[in-house]
């Protein structure tokens, strides 16, 4: 097995039970690091395992040597340090475990086993050390606060202030990592925020290219696109397409009479009564031009569609809107032309749309000239 951290006789405290529970420790981070480089390094499942263990022994063996301490009534200046080393620890863990993108990238994974291990290693050789000397001295008789100050004034003064130098490296390294590993996560988020946003503002345009902003229903360019669409699948399927071309009864004498402003509320409630009548929802409604409405009905044969046609015309008529200038009656009123046929890729174009609209066309005129108010259906080629 790969370690990463190998027992070394300078570890050994002689306290045997916290010799035996660093042993455990650093088990644990051999066996992380060896899952880590092994094939199986990805399986997320497997390190989140590790590091929990890990996590929660490291715990179970900080409250033991706080107990210890404790016990011992170690100088309160050395119980203080320690604990908040022990903490440090645990949040470094903590940190990383919950850092996913780290677990499954082994050499960033490595890289922070071995600073938890270092960092582990110099906790023993120092804090660990320095406790363990306490607790002999105070064993031997000295009180806790004298044991304090001889550890401190200990002849072995350069080791000890080398040690407590690399600690505070550490301290300032994990300070640093926390910072980094909080700045990713806020950048993956602001990231992901971005894209949505970008995502929502690309939908919004898509909608709006698509939207008569007067009468919020489908453009002319959609319709057009929408159209050809659902003639190539119907000539596929050989199934019929309906179509109706929808007109505002004499709306140019209505502009005079009411004004422009009154004319396009006017429109878009012609556009509400002529939605209502729609029923599936690949049925379409768009405008065509100026008062000029078209509606796609898929596979509709020439029955419904024309049935479809007079509930428009009737539904706008029981809108009731005072047309004082109209030849067709007291309300705004409209023409349908309306046809339905299977689409083919015959002499009108390559889908069939063409002919369809070509009809649709012809049997509005037809409605126009027998007196408006009426929905007519083209007659058979
Ligand atoms: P017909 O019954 O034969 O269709 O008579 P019409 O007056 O409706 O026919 P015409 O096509 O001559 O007039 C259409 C009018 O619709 C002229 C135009 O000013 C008006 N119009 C087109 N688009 C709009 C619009 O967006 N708002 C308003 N208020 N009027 C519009
Ligand atoms: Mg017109
Ligand atoms: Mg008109």
């Amino acid at each position: 097995m790969d370690t990463v951290f190998a027992w070394d006789g300078g570890f050994v405290t002689g306290l045997d039970s916290v010799d035996e529970q660093h042993h455990a420790l650093i088990n644990l981070f051999n066996e992380l690091n060896a899952a880590l480089l092994s094939p199986a390094g990805s399986d997320e499942t497997l390190l989140a395992d590790i590091y929990a263990r890990l996590l929660s022994y490291a715990e179970y063996h900080f409250r033991e040597e706080e107990g210890m301490m404790m016990r011992f009534r170690l100088d309160e200046r050395h119980v203080e340090g320690h604990r908040m080393a022990h903490q440090q620890f645990v949040d470094q863990v903590r940190g990383q475990g919950n850092r996913r993108a780290y677990m499954g990238n082994t050499k960033a994974g490595t890289a922070l086993i071995d600073f938890l291990t270092s960092w582990l290693g110099l906790h023993i050789l120092g804090i660990d050390q320095s406790m363990a000397r306490q607790m002999a001295l105070i064993r031997r008789g000295l009180s806790p606060g004298e044991a304090y100050e001889r550890e401190r004034n200990s002849h072995d003064h350069s080791a000890q202030v080398l040690i407590k130098m690399v600690g505070k490296l550490y301290s300032a390294l994990s300070e640093q990592n926390a910072q980094l590993i909080d700045a990713n996560l806020h950048l993956e988020e602001r990231v992901a925020r971005r894209t949505r946003e970008l995502e929502d503002a690309n939908a919004r345009l898509n909608t709006l290219a698509r939207t008569d902003a007067l009468l919020d229903i489908a453009n002319r360019a959609h319709f057009n696109e929408w159209l050809e669409q659902i003639c190539a699948l119907a000539r596929r399927a050989q199934r019929p397409v309906g179509l109706v071309m929808i007109d505002v009864d004499c709306f140019k004498r209505y502009n005079d009479h009411y004004g422009h402003q009154q004319g396009d509320a006017c429109l878009q409630a012609v556009a509400r009564a002529v939605k209502s009548c729609l029923r599936r929802g690949t049925d379409l409604v768009a405008r065509y031009g100026g008062e000029e409405l078209v509606a796609v009905l898929p596979d509709t044969d020439a029955e419904g569609a024309a049935s479809i046609a007079r509930k428009m015309v009737d539904a706008v008529r029981a809108v009731q809107m005072p047309h004082a200038d109209s030849m067709a009656g007291p309300w705004v009123t409209i023409s349908a032309g309306v046809c339905s046929q299977v689409p083919n890729s015959g002499e009108h174009g390559a889908s069939g749309s063409a002919a369809l609209i070509t009809q649709a066309d012809a049997a509005l005129y037809e409605a126009k000239r027998q007196g408006r108010d009426r929905c007519v259906a083209a007659g058979p080629d």
